[in-house]
């Protein structure tokens, strides 16, 4: 495993467990050979290249946010270079502009519409090129997703779909509104792992786990 290393401590991706699909993340993490970990206290924000918001429901996981008073580590670990992925709910999170609603953390310059495609029946699959990302398609999984209505000039759009973008980023922030971790493509893990500086022990191209399973990350459930 080649990890960048933070004083002699190997530096991890977190992935923010208040609510939502944390397991998934993490089973992704590990079968790609990051250094990972659980962030559920302040006390967790230490040796974090990267941070995982996951999907789930964007206005519980902002009330434990501040709940728990990990708003402003969390703001302060991305001022000191923490790079951030939102998947979905954390999408939502990330935005400048969220319609109709107050916006939570402001770290991207984009403005996104919860709920955008319908209700939880209206999920959908698909797939996709993201020539940034992998040269083949990438399964891409929307439950609930919202739509990136519009992306600032500072903001690289990874993928538009129709009328809306699915997938962008700026220097630190990486957003997409669909659901990598529900798939058993790594290619999005290894990309956001590569921004964080880290090198994730499988390369190839748009790697596929055939071992995964969409129950597997259930392992996790009682650590
Ligand atoms: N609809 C949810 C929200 O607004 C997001 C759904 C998801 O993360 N899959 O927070």
């Amino acid at each position: 495993m080649s990890l960048r290393l933070v004083g002699n401590i190997p530096a991890a991706i977190g992935v923010l467990d208040l609510q939502g699909g944390v397991h998934e993340h993490l089973e992704h993490l590990e079968r790609l050979g990051v250094a990972y970990k659980r962030v559920k206290q302040v006390g967790d924000f230490t040796n974090l290249a990267g941070l995982i918001i996951p999907g789930g429901e964007s206005s519980c996981i902002s009330r434990l946010l501040n709940f728990f008073g990990i708003k402003d580590v969390l703001l302060e670990s991305h001022r000191r270079g923490m790079k951030i992925w939102g998947t979905c709910a954390g999408a939502i999170l990330l935005a400048r502009k969220v319609v109709g609603e107050t916006a939570c953390l402001n770290l991207i310059n984009i403005t996104v519409e919860r709920n955008g495609f319908g209700s939880q029946l209206d999920s959908f699959v698909s797939e996709a090129i993201l020539p940034d990302v992998a040269a083949e398609p990438i399964p891409l999984t929307f439950i609930r997703a919202p739509k990136i209505i519009d992306a600032g000039p500072d903001v690289k759009i990874l993928l538009k779909i129709d009328d809306y973008i699915a997938a962008a980023e700026n220097k630190s922030v990486l957003v997409t509104v669909f659901h990598p971790e529900l798939t058993g493509c790594l290619a999005l893990h290894r990309y956001f792992s590569s921004k964080c500086g880290l090198n994730p022990a499988i390369s190839g191209n748009n790697y596929i786990d055939p071992l995964w399973k969409n129950s597997s990350w259930t392992k996790y459930a009682g650590i």
